[in-house]
């Protein structure tokens, strides 16, 4: 499946969740992807680099998706979804982050751009306390 897509992801799901699981059901590992429509509620996540822990935080309400976007790769030999999000609520007021489960979807189209060749595989990075992809020319991925 090289072939970019459209999907409409069901009401009621996580976002993340919803998307991780069109990746898996395609077998598709590497893909950039991008997504708008509408959630209920949010958690972002904020990486401190200082701690290299996520801080959370939690949003209650009705929100549009502004924008999300990320990609799809690999890890621990599962499908993996990297993607951070711009929500704005009745106030028109945007706030993001890198997005956790926790955002119910009331309406969502997901748009999938595949993408050809090896599938980078997403190893602990010591320095940054994060999985990342490797460096070109680190022998990546499969
Ligand atoms: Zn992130």
């Amino acid at each position: 499946m090289d072939q970019p897509f459209l999907v409409r992801l069901p009401m009621g799901e996580d976002l993340l969740d919803a998307v991780t699981r069109e990746f898996e059901n395609r077998s598709v590992r590497k893909a950039a992807f991008f997504v708008i429509g509408a959630v209920q509620g949010a958690v972002f996540g904020f990486y401190d680099p200082g701690t290299k822990k996520y801080l959370n935080r939690e949003f209650a309400g009705d929100f549009e998706i502004v924008s999300c976007t990320g990609n799809a790769s690999e890890k621990d030999g599962k499908t993996f979804v990297h993607a951070h999000a711009i929500f704005s609520g009745e106030d028109y007021a945007c706030f993001g982050g890198h997005l956790m489960q926790g955002s119910r979807i009331f309406a969502a189209e997901l748009h999938v751009v595949p993408i050809p060749g090896s599938i980078p595989v997403r190893g602990f990075d010591e320095p940054t306390g994060l999985y990342l992809w490797p460096m070109e020319g680190e022998g990546s991925g499969r």
